[in-house]
């Protein structure tokens, strides 16, 4: 175990003073990118534990995603050992939610089993709620997508309501006068007025009534619902002496709501945060929340950091002079402590194929240099290279989680465990096909609701003769998937580890067959498969199972000496009913064997999909593709940022300028030693050329005088390499310059072109980054 006392030696007096802070005085640490902010949250955790003497099972430690969430917890096994970081209970927002929630899942009206229903079932399911009103939407001319559904409902469950609350808001508001409506939203413009609010709220009604019918929530459910439970419940947060949250400047309402409610027997919270990188404005973050947390603990002090360790000066100067630009921006100071380094470059291509050219290209010329074994980098490469070509299909493709056989596999365990997850039994009934057409699916699920039970019970009922007029055909044809199904049940209740389950399910349903026979990449689907084993074995090892029931098991010895009851809004005989329904809820939590194998299994790949993949994790040498909002809070030594032009930076769709300018400093503050921006002057737009500019963010920068030099069209020189140490590490000579300049070229002039037309939302901008292995023998300090 690493030494506390020589860690602590590390930090800078600011730091210093942060980490042993009084835990009882409410603390915001406001920082800017790399100035140790996360490490400083970590230490943190670690000195409560070591020199306060708080139990690690009263710590809640937020983080803003799941990567995150096990980064800190890597680095607290270092400093704590296994055991007491594993009683610490970490997590993003939503992952304690969820774990909360299986817990206590009757105190807010939910099943233990519920499934967490992605973005991708809930899109289908509005797409499903959305037909019957596209009669009436179209006789009032009015357009209502998907995205537009989700997008009002996202919004207003945000703001905590349920749709009924929606629905109340609405129509009062329409009872207002226009004058009266712009006093009230404060002069901002709601879409959701008129008729088209109403509409809007009955949709949410739908989709509300969709889920809970499918005992499912979705993601906004688990925050919406956890605030509920630790609302009504004040005991349900009794254990937590100290609520420590790394990105709140990123934070929503309801996260806020669920901090204070938290935090509110101890009332000591520690935040770090850097308002200049709030990015997810869009998603209902509340910069605001800074200055709320001052008012709702008003012993709250802060301290800043202003020495930043991560980037060179160079990449600094440039990060700090984009964001400058902000006007309403409030100025602080941060010191590079790295030396200047070569300036970052910035390069103009003609076409988005001949940029992804230069940046594989590049990337070679790098890797090259660092002798990383040459086989492995031209995969990395070549995959680059692929990639870059559709940058839609890069995302879509990349995330590990959404992947379709990962899917499959993950409906039928989804329906195992939850029955009633509608969802699941629609992507998997007819998967591998067993001619079970749409209109056999339909005749189902109407029956079902006229029956008042699942899709997946009246198939079972089918098959086992019980509906006598269903045609003979269909019943064989859905035997097959009932026996698939009862097989996986059967383990499951025998408790068999998810691994396993997935090897049956995959024999049972022939899986590998059916991806051969319907895929023409069938070989690396199947090695996903076989990577979802693996994630699955790591979660039974070590993982969340394991996890949470110790972060359950040590509250029990706690309860006994928690303070009496601190709020002053319940009285003690709601304090009495509280416990009453608590201790009930919890009996039926276990009753409904809320963490079994399965469940958790499930639950970590859920939780798993907003940004990291288990491949990615471990594979340390590939060049990592990422979203900028994806790559918050990360740090890599070379990081290239294409399309820095017009219509991605800002996005067209972007509402908020200020915003768009935040993300590439954000993006930019990710690189240690090297930074590239390109950007091309034409772009495919519906099939078309049309030309394009450079990002305004630079231009502007690139056109004064004052800041012409932040960058450079030169590459950086890299320190001759030694031939020899190359050889030897790798096997194999150095890769040949011509050969890689031909076949970029001839990948330049056969790729095709990406299908990124104007309507790919900004998010799906990529950052090419490289990983720490990849660059292994080179530094920063590298450079003269
Ligand atoms: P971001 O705003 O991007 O999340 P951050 O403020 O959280 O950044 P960290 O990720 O904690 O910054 O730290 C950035 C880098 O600087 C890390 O590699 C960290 O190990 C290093 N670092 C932080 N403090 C020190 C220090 N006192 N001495 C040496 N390295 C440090
Ligand atoms: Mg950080």
């Amino acid at each position: 175990m690493a030494n506390i006392n020589e860690l602590l030696e590390e930090l800078n007096p600011a730091q210093l003073k942060a980490v042993q802070h009084p835990p009882q005085i409410p603390l915001q640490i406001l920082a800017g990118p790399g100035s140790g902010k996360t490490k400083v949250l970590t230490m943190r955790i670690a000195y409560l534990i070591t020199y306060c003497h708080l139990p690690p099972s009263s710590i809640c430690a937020v983080t803003f995603t799941n990567k995150a969430a096990n980064e800190m917890r890597e680095r607290l096994y270092k400093l704590l050992g296994k055991d007491r970081t594993s009683q610490i209970k970490m997590g993003t927002f939503h992952a304690l939610c969820a774990m909360f929630l299986r817990r206590y899942s009757k105190t807010v009206g939910l099943d233990g089993n519920f499934t967490v229903c992605d973005a991708d079932e809930s899109k289908k399911m509005i797409a499903k709620l959305l037909k019957p009103y596209k009669e009436l939407l179209t006789e009032k001319n009015m357009t209502l997508t998907e995205n537009g559904a989700l997008g009002f409902i996202s919004k207003v469950k945000a703001k905590g309501w349920t749709a009924d609350d929606a629905r109340r808001y609405v129509e009062e508001m329409n009872a207002l006068t226009p004058q009266e409506r712009f006093v009230r939203t404060m002069g901002k413009f709601e879409p959701w007025e008129g008729e088209f609010g109403l509409i809007l709220a009955s949709v949410y009604k739908d989709y509300e009534k969709s889920l809970r019918e499918a005992n499912s929530v979705d993601f906004d459910d688990l925050l919406m619902f956890g605030v509920k439970l630790f609302a009504k419940h004040a005991k349900a947060s009794s254990w937590c002496r100290h609520v420590l949250v790394d990105e709140f400047q990123d934070t929503n309402n309801m996260q806020y709501d669920l901090m204070v409610y938290i935090a509110r027997a101890s009332q000591c919270v520690t935040i770090v945060g850097d308002p200049d990188q709030s990015i997810y404005g869009w998603r209902s973050a509340e910069i605001a929340n800074l200055g709320k947390m001052q008012q709702d603990f008003p012993a709250t002090q802060q301290i800043y950091l202003e020495q930043n360790y991560r980037s060179t000066g160079s990449i600094l100067a440039l990060s700090l002079a984009i964001v400058s630009q902000d006007k309403g921006r409030i100025q602080k100071t941060l010191r590079a402590s790295h030396a200047q380094g070569p300036p970052p470059v910035l390069r103009i291509f003609p076409i988005e194929q001949v940029e992804a050219a230069f940046i594989a290209a590049e990337i070679k010329r790098l890797v090259a240099f660092s002798g990383v074994r040459f086989n492995s980098l031209s995969r990395a490469i070549e995959s680059a290279l692929q990639k870059e070509s559709i940058p839609n299909r890069v995302l879509a493709g990349h995330k590990f989680f959404e992947r379709m056989e990962i899917k499959d596999v993950l409906a039928y365990l989804q329906l195992v465990d939850n029955p009633q997850y509608v969802p699941a039994f629609l992507r998997v009934v007819n998967v591998p096909s067993r001619a079970v057409g749409v209109k056999t699916i339909n005749e189902i699920t109407l029956r079902a609701q006229q029956l008042k039970i699942s899709p997946l019970k009246v198939v079972e009922r089918i098959v086992d003769g019980k509906i006598p007029d269903t045609k003979p055909p269909v019943k064989k044809k859905l035997a097959s998937f009932v026996h698939t199904i009862r097989i996986l049940r059967r383990h499951a209740n025998g408790g068999i580890a998810p691994s396993k389950l997935i090897n049956a399910l995959v024999d049972s349903i022939n899986y590998k067959e059916h991806l051969i026979k319907t895929q023409p990449d069938a070989d690396s689907r199947w090695d996903n498969v076989q990577e979802l084993v693996n994630f699955a074995s790591e979660v039974e090892q070590n993982g969340p199972e394991d996890l949470v029931r110790r972060m359950f098991e040590a509250d029990e010895a706690l309860h006994e000496d928690v303070p009496e009851n601190r709020d002053g809004e319940e009285s003690q005989d709601d304090w009495e009913d509280g416990m009453h329904d608590f201790d009930g809820d919890q009996a039926e939590g276990l009753r409904a064997s809320g963490d079994t194998p399965l469940r958790l299994f499930l639950q970590a790949s859920m939780l798993s999909s907003d940004t990291e993949t288990p491949e990615e994790e471990k594979s340390k040498e590939k060049v990592t593709i990422s979203t900028c909002h994806a790559a918050k809070g990360l740090e890599w030594p070379v990081v290239m940022i294409p399309a820095v032009q017009s219509g991605v930076f800002p996005s067209t769709r972007a509402e908020d300028v200020d915003e768009e300018r935040r993300l590439l400093y954000v993006a930019c503050t990710r690189a240690k030693g090297l930074l590239y921006l390109t950007h091309t002057t034409a772009r495919m737009m519906s099939g078309e050329f049309v030309p394009t500019h450079m990002s305004d963010f630079i231009g502007s920068l690139r056109d004064k005088k004052e800041t012409r030099d932040l960058f450079t069209e030169t590459l950086p020189s890299l320190p001759q390499p030694d031939r020899k140490t190359i050889a030897t590490v790798t096997g194999r000579s150095l890769p040949d310059e011509a050969e890689v300049a031909r076949r970029v070229s001839e990948y330049a002039k056969t790729a095709r072109h990406p299908a990124w037309g104007d309507n790919a939302p900004f998010r799906e901008t990529t950052m090419y980054t490289m990983d720490e292995d990849v660059v292994a023998n080179w530094t920063p300090q590298s450079f003269p």
